[in-house]
């Protein structure tokens, strides 16, 4: 038996309104500020006052280079992007304030990034112009089984205000993930099985879209922007601000961590690939395959019942794979399953988070952030005995590296393909190459070349991957033409641009 283990310090480690809103939008909000045009009347790029003007006209805060909080407020989780140097980072406070930006950026030809948690796998939620940062607006509520989170709220205080009114969304196991870039882009989690994407349960949405209208979108209204920002990924139709989420009970659950030794590991993947994405909904779990010191095959994941069931359930992946060498098994309450589930089950929902004073971080937070590359594949298939020795050998390359997968099939299995923008419903479970540290991209590299022909092209966007070749369709199969239909009428500026812009 170990001790309480958990699945962030695996990833860390590397072993892993102010407006009335009218449902079709509001007048174009942002009209105020300086015009930028030189004496001529063409377009020029910002000159201090007009930087000056815009901050004026937030109700929120805009930090420029030479700010005491310039460095902090620039960065984003994984510090191989801390060289990008934007010209500011504006601390939106409302959705009044995210069309000033959008305004602003419009008609100053700034390139303008959105960004919510700050996790993007590419380093897109910075650059050299605007960041608009929407971490202020973090309010979560709930009434009568919706809950209506603001696009700034991470997972871990998504998870702990709604516990406390006994509900919760399906969502990610990273706490300081943001609502926003894990539900445009999908959202897997440790009740998708059973629940769905988060982005499966997101009854509607508020954006800010490029004429800076704030626009609610659901399913009568706007259906369109619906559908796309249901998968789509973030950063490409506008800035959302708040979203509406259906609930689910959250009562006691059941999580697990096994594990087995290195030898054992193609026996216990091909028992897990079989297992996992086929057991009942209220089973989840992943397969973590690593290699960062030491050598370990573990399985984690979260049972929505008790633990005698649990492990009854547990016992026929042991009979396929093997007697584990630990395990751990425990019932818990849902908010500490999802702390533990962050590696944060031994700390506070304060300290949960990142450290500092800037909206998103707390004082007492103790999470740090993480160097890593990462690449991924969606599994249409169970891998092959070949594949599997295949998988397990990229692994026992040297390095500090890891292989996880997570279960799908279940309630994601259910919503047809182009249902929503996430495409990805038949996948048995998705594949990411997550590496630390020296040689990091060549090993991500090397092994997602090598799976390829045993998992093929799909993969997903929210494990953004800058490299991907066929990214349209890896990412968004059949609906990317639908999608570029949507971005074409809703943003013909292209003011939302990203290097794999959809
Ligand atoms: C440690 C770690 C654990 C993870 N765990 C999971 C997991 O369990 N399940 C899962 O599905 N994914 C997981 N992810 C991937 C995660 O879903 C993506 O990285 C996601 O895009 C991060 O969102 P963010 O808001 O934190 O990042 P950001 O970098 O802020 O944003 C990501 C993208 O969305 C855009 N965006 C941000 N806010 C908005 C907004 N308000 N409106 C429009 N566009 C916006 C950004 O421009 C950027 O392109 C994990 C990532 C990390 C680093």
């Amino acid at each position: 038996m170990r001790t309480a283990p958990d699945r962030r310090a695996f990833l860390r480690t590397g072993g892993l309104a102010a407006l009335a809103l009218g449902a079709q939008g509001t007048p174009a909000l942002g009209a105020t500020g300086t015009t930028g045009r030189d004496t001529t009347g063409a377009m020029s790029g910002p000159r201090p006052a007009d930087w000056r003007a815009l901050a004026d006209g937030l109700a929120g805060k805009i930090i420029r280079p030479g700010d005491a909080s310039y460095d902090s407020a620039r960065r984003l989780f994984n510090p191989t992007f801390d060289a990008v140097r934007p010209a500011g980072v504006a601390y939106c406070a409302n959705p009044s304030d995210v069309a000033e930006c959008v305004g602003f950026a419009r008609r100053l030809n700034v390139p303008l990034a959105v960004r919510s948690g700050g996790h993007s796998y590419a380093g897109w939620s910075t650059g050299t112009g605007l960041v608009l940062d929407v971490s202020r607006m973090s309010k979560v509520s709930h009434t009568a089984g919706r809950a209506r989170v603001e696009a700034g709220a991470k997972l871990i205080d998504v998870y702990d205000r709604l516990a406390a009114s006994g509900v919760s969304i399906p969502a990610g196991t990273c706490a300081t993930v943001g609502v926003s870039g894990l539900a445009l882009g999908g959202g897997i989690g440790v009740v998708s099985r059973k629940y769905g994407l988060t982005c499966d349960v997101m009854e509607s949405v508020q954006i800010v879209t490029a004429d800076g209208r704030l626009l609610t979108c659901d399913a009568n209204h706007n259906a369109d922007l619906y559908w796309a920002s249901r998968g789509g990924g973030g950063g490409n139709l506008g800035v959302a601000v708040s979203f509406e989420f259906r609930t689910h009970p959250a009562r006691e659950v059941t999580v697990f961590f096994l594990h087995w030794p290195w030898s054992k590991a193609v026996r216990a993947l091909r028992a897990w690939q079989a297992w996992g994405p086929s057991a009942p909904d209220a089973l989840w779990s992943g397969m973590h395959l690593s290699r960062d010191g030491g050598m370990d095959v573990q399985v984690v994941g979260l049972y929505l019942g008790g633990r005698a069931d649990c492990e009854r359930l547990l016992d026929r992946l042991a009979d396929a794979a093997g007697s584990p060498s630990s395990s751990y098994v425990r019932q818990t309450s849902y908010r500490q399953a999802m702390l533990t589930m962050a590696g944060c089950g031994s700390l506070s929902v304060t300290q949960c988070h990142l450290g500092g004073s800037l909206p998103g971080q707390t004082r007492g937070g103790r999470l740090s952030r993480d160097t890593f590359t990462a690449k991924s594949h969606m599994a249409y298939r169970p891998l092959s005995e070949a594949g599997a020795g295949s998988l397990v050998a990229q692994v026992a390359r040297p390095g500090n590296h890891t292989v996880l997968l997570d279960a799908l099939g279940g309630a994601v299995a259910r919503v047809r393909p182009d249902a929503t923008a996430f495409p990805h419903r038949a996948a048995l479970y998705s594949v990411q190459y997550y590496a630390h540290r020296t040689g990091a991209a060549t090993w991500a590299r090397t092994a997602h070349a090598a799976m390829r022909p045993h998992f093929g092209d799909h993969a997903y966007v929210n494990y953004t991957d800058p490299e991907l070749g066929g990214w349209r369709a890896a990412y968004y199969g059949a609906n990317a033409t639908r999608l570029a239909q949507v971005k074409a009428a809703r943003d013909p500026g292209r003011l939302f641009r990203l290097p794999q812009g959809i």
